[in-house]
């Protein structure tokens, strides 16, 4: 038995990475999740196979969050599919990274598209079933970006910025329901995201890292399943860094 035994997520972005790792980690606790993904219905379907074979309930659900359609149409599936919704999980994320003399309009638009129109699509789309449910947890992931900036990051850096924003607005608008709305600001994870960072720039990370290395993926997800679970029902509007201290506020 978990401590999520019979609650429905929704994890988007959550055939790669993070979103991966967060849906292994609710499963394990006993939730049914949703596990959506925009393009790659193998990696879905492979977060999928190894949640069935530990014994706990998901299927794949494919869908663009910036697309208004495909995300009520997300909530819709995982309702349709389990009866309800309670753990939303706002992760999907990409990134257009360029300095801001060269930042196209078309990256500034396709990340906050994603990060930040996503959320606020899905969250919108979630809320019938949580006001339904008389409570829900939503958890955005955000970055450490978001709070520090990032030189090259100027889109990722207003999107998530956003998202800590966006999670306080609605944090206050829906209290009195028994929904929290908190964020997760993660600092450089072991992704396909960073993969592709250069040993200089690791380098030039790390030196801003005291626990001196990056993070793997299962690193934040205790996190995501803390705050979904009940000793995080007095815990709304934060954003609660994953950095290994990078910020300390
Ligand atoms: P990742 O490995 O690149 O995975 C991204 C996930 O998002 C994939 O499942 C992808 O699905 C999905 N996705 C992308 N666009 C989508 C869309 N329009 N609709 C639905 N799903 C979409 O990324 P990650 O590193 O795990 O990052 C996950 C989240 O953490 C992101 O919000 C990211 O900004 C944030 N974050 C990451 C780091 C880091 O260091 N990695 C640090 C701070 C915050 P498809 O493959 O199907 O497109």
């Amino acid at each position: 038995m978990g401590e999520l035994d019979g609650r429905v997520a929704l994890v988007t972005g959550g055939s790669r990475g993070i979103g991966r790792a967060i849906c292994l980690e609710l499963a394990a606790r006993g939730a049914k999740v949703g596990v959506n993904y925009n393009t790659g219905a193998a990696a879905a379907e492979s977060v999928v196979a190894a949640i069935t074979a530990a014994g706990g309930e998901a299927f794949a659900i494919p869908g663009d969050v910036a697309n208004p359609e495909a995300a009520a149409a997300l909530v819709k599936g995982v309702v349709d599919r389990f009866g309800g919704l309670d753990i939303l999980v706002n992760n999907a994320g990409i990134t257009r990274d360029g300095l801001l003399m060269r930042m196209s309009e078309a990256d500034w638009d396709a990340v906050h598209n994603t990060n930040l129109r996503g959320a606020f699509l899905v969250t919108k789309a979630a809320m019938r079933p949580m006001l339904r449910a008389r409570g829900g947890r939503i958890i955005n992931i955000s970055s450490v970006v978001g709070v520090m900036g990032n030189a090259g990051q100027a889109n990722y850096a207003a999107a998530k910025a956003g998202l800590i924003g966006f999670t306080r607005a609605v944090a206050r608008e829906v209290a009195s329901r028994a929904i929290t709305v908190n964020a997760i600001a993660p600092g450089f994870i072991k992704t396909d995201i960073t993969a592709n960072l250069t040993e200089a720039q690791v380098e030039a990370v790390l030196r801003q890292v005291p626990l001196e290395r990056l993070a793997e993926a299962e690193e934040v997800a205790p996190l995501v399943a803390f705050l979904a679970g009940p000793g995080a029902a007095y815990i709304t509007g934060q954003c609660i860094h994953v950095d290994g201290g990078m910020v300390m506020a």
